[in-house]
């Protein structure tokens, strides 16, 4: 868990890869049904582009797929998003941890404005930490890097007071129910949040 641009979705990647797991971003798969203008991607892009959450139960219907279908594991990012959606995935699976980034609000805001997205495959790029290697277009496939619709400030703003008053309630859910949770700084380097989140996961006994 962790505010916008706090490395959720850079991390989560890392985390995969290291431990074999699925990465599952729910915005990700969101903006690649917006992309398909299926009925899910037109609901979805109206809520996403005014900084809004999806309801809770269409969520969790492609969540509940997912794990079914990845029975080794899968590392979510972004999700849950509401104490609602953590006790529904409580329901199905046990969770082993919750690794919570943070950031402070400012620096928030500070990254979202220096943040890209490849307008083809979807790659993330910060014009700060993380530059593609030729100004304004994607490493993978030199397609236009572009700003995400909903890295607009007014979104930004409402995604963040959201975050706040929806998502950090999780928290104390999670700790009530004994689940372990980590809180990491996020206002390191990518290469040492990943060096903190690893070794929180290698102190687990699972
Ligand atoms: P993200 O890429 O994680 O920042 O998600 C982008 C947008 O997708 C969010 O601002 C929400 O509109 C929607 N979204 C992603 N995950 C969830 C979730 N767990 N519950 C509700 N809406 C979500």
């Amino acid at each position: 868990m962790g505010p916008q641009a706090s490395g959720k979705g850079t991390q989560a990647e890392k985390i995969a890869q290291q431990y074999g797991l699925l990465h599952f971003s729910v915005g990700d798969f969101l903006r690649a049904e917006v992309k398909k203008r299926t009925e899910l991607g037109r609901k979805a892009e109206k809520i996403m582009d005014e900084g809004g959450l999806m309801e809770d139960e269409i969520i969790f219907g492609i969540v509940k797929q997912e794990v079914s279908q990845h029975p080794d594991g899968v590392i979510f990012d972004g999700f849950p998003r509401t104490e609602v959606q953590a006790q529904m995935l409580h329901e199905i699976v046990p969770i082993n941890a919750v690794i919570d980034i943070k950031i402070h609000d400012e620096i928030a805001v500070k990254r979202i404005s220096s943040r890209l997205v490849c307008s083809k495959c979807g790659e993330g790029y910060n014009t700060i930490s993380q530059p593609p290697k030729k100004e304004g277009v994607c490493d993978n496939d030199g397609a236009p890097l572009i700003h995400r619709d909903d890295d607009v400030p007014e979104a930004v703003r409402h995604r963040l007071e959201l975050y706040h008053k929806e998502t950090e309630p999780i928290l104390a859910y999670y700790r009530n129910e004994g689940v372990k949770v980590f809180d990491i700084n996020g206002e390191q380097r990518i290469d040492k949040v990943f060096e903190d989140i690893k070794e929180a996961i290698d102190s687990l006994q699972v």
